[in-house]
């Protein structure tokens, strides 16, 4: 992966020969006799010499046979979604998907005459049932938010194939260091590149792998909708993606020394984890993946007044949402990813409002222990 990272897709470009690839500006080339639409090079047609250089790299990432970046993550999932399905299919969803994908589909499906119906990833035996007639796909998250719940993946691959169904997973918290979705067998894999793809915080971007063929008309939908990403982002992702493992590995490795730390913490009276013993999920995790991530959430004994007296005592997180940066950065989900719903349906889905979200960046393990020591300390 770390040499993948820093050479695949890697081309000698231009006649200075310079050694990384430049930003191909320009919207228009000049085109060859008999070209079809989707081959003329067109920045909106991602057929740019910086777009197949992307798209090179991120295929080799997710040892795919093609790749295709997106203008964010949402772009990934709606152009997956418009392409897989019309008015009249049915599709399965995961039962905990990030907020944008849930109001996309809550607000969007009906109008588009898509039927949709929500299933519990960890129970295989209820799949069946919730399959109909017109079920063209499932889409499920690698590790969801914000309890890093890790579903019956293997079980789910198995199920979509055997009903001819396209599986979709949003691998966007594990990053293809900690999962490779298509060697398990998904159809394809989106990330929302803005989080450990890029891993700076300073782009928005998405991408989406798979087989040539599902890529190639993901990609059609992708130049009629517009959604395509700019070639200045995409200079930036490529370079993020140089350090993906690097940096994955060091978050990983935090993160788990944070999920420990904080487990043996009186003031701390829940971790969610993967990596730890006591996750509802950490056997299925370990199987499934390399690395249980750099995302942890935890409750605070002390209640929401502790968990804000917290937040304001760190000293180096920035309280944000978002993830996946180099930096780390601390939230409320109650307050930000999850505030759209109500108090009773955030308690239900385990998302109390003295619970805190961590998302490890690559600072030294040990300033991070102290600065969470320091700021428990004052709960
Ligand atoms: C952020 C995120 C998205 C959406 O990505 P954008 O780049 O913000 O459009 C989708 N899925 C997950 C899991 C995310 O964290």
């Amino acid at each position: 992966m770390e040499t993948l990272a820093v050479h695949a897709g890697e081309q000698v470009s231009d006649p200075d020969g310079s050694v990384v690839f430049p930003i191909y500006q320009g919207t228009v080339y000049r085109s060859a006799p008999g070209e079809s639409y989707h081959d003329i090079q067109y920045l909106r047609l991602n057929s740019t010499p910086s777009q197949r250089y992307l798209h090179d790299k991120l295929a080799a990432l997710e040892g795919a046979q093609a790749a295709v970046a997106t203008a964010s993550g949402m772009a990934a999932v709606t152009t997956i979604l418009h392409t897989l399905l019309a008015a009249g299919d049915h599709l399965l969803v995961g039962d905990v998907l990030y907020g944008g994908t849930h109001d996309f589909l809550a607000k969007h499906a009906d109008r588009l005459g898509w039927e949709y119906t929500v299933i519990d990833p960890h129970d295989p035996s209820s799949w069946e049932a919730a399959r109909r007639p017109n079920t063209k796909a499932v889409l499920v998250e690698t590790i969801t938010n914000p309890l890093m719940r890790v579903g019956r993946l293997p079980e789910l691959v198995a199920f979509a194939k055997a009903s001819g169904l396209v599986s979709v997973v949003d691998n966007t918290f594990a990053s293809p260091v900690n999962f490779r979705p298509l060697a398990a067998g998904f159809d394809l894999v989106f990330h929302s590149a803005t989080k450990y793809l890029n891993g700076h915080s300073d782009l928005v971007a998405g991408s989406v792998a798979g087989s040539t063929e599902l890529v190639d008309s993901v990609r059609r939908t992708l130049n009629i909708y517009g959604g395509t990403l700019d070639p200045h982002a995409g200079f930036l992702l490529a370079r993020g993606l140089k350090t993906l493992a690097l940096r994955v590995r060091e978050q990983n490795a935090t993160a788990l020394a944070l999920a420990e730390f904080l487990s043996a913490n009186d003031t701390v009276s829940a971790v969610n984890y993967p990596g730890l013993a006591d996750h509802p999920d950490h056997a299925v995790a370990s199987e499934l993946l390399s690395g249980f991530g750099g995302m942890l959430s935890f409750r605070l004994a002390g209640g929401v007044a502790a968990a804000e007296t917290f937040l304001s005592s760190l000293t180096l997180p920035a309280v944000a949402p978002s993830l996946g940066g180099i930096e780390s950065l601390v939230t409320l989900p109650a307050r930000t990813s999850h505030a759209g719903m109500t108090p009773e349906a955030r308690a239900a889905a385990g998302v109390h409002d003295d619970l805190v979200r961590f998302s490890c960046g690559i600072e030294h393990v040990d300033d991070l222990v102290a600065d969470l020591s320091g700021a428990l300390a004052k709960v």
